[in-house]
């Protein structure tokens, strides 16, 4: 599975390649990383026992500023998977055009089998090992699958021990009261909807925002921010999920109540269902798999990778596919897609508003300066008003899909700066 996602990536990049004539040399540059980190970390247990688990830290480019990219940890991590998302993180970093080179990291563990001494402590000794190869102007860490702003904050504090000096970018997600950013929680959620707005400002003008439907896989961090600001902008939420299936409604639903239900709950699916029974007049369970082949306007994938594949792409009926979880549509499907005249804005544009956000973090970190929430969201909107013009021009002028000319965008960024000498 992870060497398909590196197998995934590259072919998507050599694809972009391909259209902008790239020679070998610079194909191989924008496929390798720069260097990959592999360390052994002994972590002591509570019962006074110990592992030694294996880490990784891929850092893709330096050419257009530092590394940046999440940490992830998960069991299934490898040498390959860091590889293939550090690469999509240099084009994210392109594409939305902020000074960064990609990067990303992992720990081969569950941390779910964890107690919480346990994970500050893999969480500091990771950041001890890698702290020779990382720095606030060098290689910049994130939250990613199975980490958080605490978990930041544990690693900014181990960090600045070693260094012996505040060093509050070191690592980006952090909570606001330890240097975190306003408005980043939500800021992937804010990005994807920016992005469909800038969409349907060329594809859709002639249509009110309630006349849109849209249906949602993954009600978290992403999925709930990109639901509760789109139904705030004026769209009709027809389905939202979460792991234990969702709701369909086709009236349209509220994000609010629906969230409120499914803290009760403990799910979405049942929502809208009166007792045992659900009545159709309301709304319908729908399972995950169903929930991506409703009639709507627009499927916004936020919750796994691989849940859009050449198996389901042509059931898919959704004329716009906002793409919010990483690697969400596999390179397979998208020439099905392509060929049903399906738009696809990729998740290294759609969903760049977190990284984006963690650049404003990481620049109020080295200023000792913080900015409003205000100034965040409106600072937002600008750079990815800009990243999808530009997106937008490659489109037109190349005549390629709005999926393709995402990478070509990213691409020609890069090698704009690798030419350059
Ligand atoms: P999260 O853990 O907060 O939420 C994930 C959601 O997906 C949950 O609602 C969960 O119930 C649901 N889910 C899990 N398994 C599912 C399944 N089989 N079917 C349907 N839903 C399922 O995670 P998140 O931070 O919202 O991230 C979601 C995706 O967005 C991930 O792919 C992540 O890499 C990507 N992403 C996140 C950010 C960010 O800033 N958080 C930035 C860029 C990309």
């Amino acid at each position: 599975m992870a060497h398909d996602i590196l197998t995934a990536v590259r072919g998507l990049v050599e694809e972009a390649a391909d259209i902008l004539q790239l020679t070998p040399t610079e194909v191989a540059r924008l496929v390798n990383p720069e260097r990959i980190i592999e360390v052994s970390i002994r972590l002591r247990m509570d019962d006074g026992s110990e592992q030694v688990v294996q880490g990784y830290r891929s850092q893709h480019s330096s050419l257009l500023g530092p590394y940046k990219g999440g940490i992830r940890f998960h069991p299934d991590v490898t040498r390959e998977e860091v590889m293939a998302l550090s690469l999509l993180m240099s084009l994210k970093c392109a594409i939305a055009g902020i000074p960064f080179g990609g990067g990303k990291g992992g720990v081969r563990i569950n941390p779910k089998s964890l107690s919480r001494a346990e994970l500050e402590r893999l969480s500091r000794a990771y950041i001890r090992a890698i702290a020779p190869s990382i720095g606030e102007r060098v290689d910049i860490p994130a939250p990613d699958v199975n980490t958080n702003g605490l978990i930041m904050a544990w690693m900014r504090e181990e960090y600045e021990g070693i260094v012996g000096h505040a060093s509050p970018s070191i690592v980006t997600g952090k909570p606001v009261e330890r240097g975190g950013s306003l408005g980043r929680e939500e800021a992937t959620g804010r990005g994807g909807l920016i992005i469909m707005q800038e969409l349907f400002h060329k594809l859709e003008k002639k249509r009110t925002p309630q006349s849109i439907t849209v249906a949602v896989q993954g009600f978290g961090n992403v999925g709930y921010h990109f639901a509760r600001l789109a139904e705030a902008a004026g769209y009709t939420l027809v389905a939202v999920s979460d792991s234990k299936g969702g709701v369909s409604v086709p009236k349209g639903l509220s994000v609010a109540s629906t969230m409120q239900c499914k803290r009760e709950k403990g799910s979405v699916s049942g929502c809208y269902c009166k007792g045992s029974v659900c009545d159709v007049r309301l709304g319908k369970p729908v399972d995950n798999t169903a929930l991506l082949e409703l009639p709507v306007d627009v499927l916004v994938p936020a919750a796994l990778e691989n849940v859009i594949t050449k198996q389901n792409a042509g059931r898919i009926k959704a004329k716009y596919i906002i793409e919010l979880a990483n690697g969400a549509i596999t390179d397979d499907a998208y020439p099905i897609l392509e060929k049903n005249g399906i738009v696809v804005v990729p998740g290294i544009l759609s969903n760049a508003g977190g990284v984006v956000v963690s650049y404003f973090e990481w620049a109020q970190g080295l200023q000792g300066y913080y900015w409003s929430l205000d100034e965040v969201n409106m600072r937002l909107k600008e750079t990815l008003h800009i990243a999808f013009g530009q997106l937008w021009d490659v489109h037109t002028t190349h005549t390629i899909s709005i999926a393709k000319a995402a990478y070509v965008a990213a691409i020609s960024r890069i090698i704009a700066g690798m030419r350059v000498g």
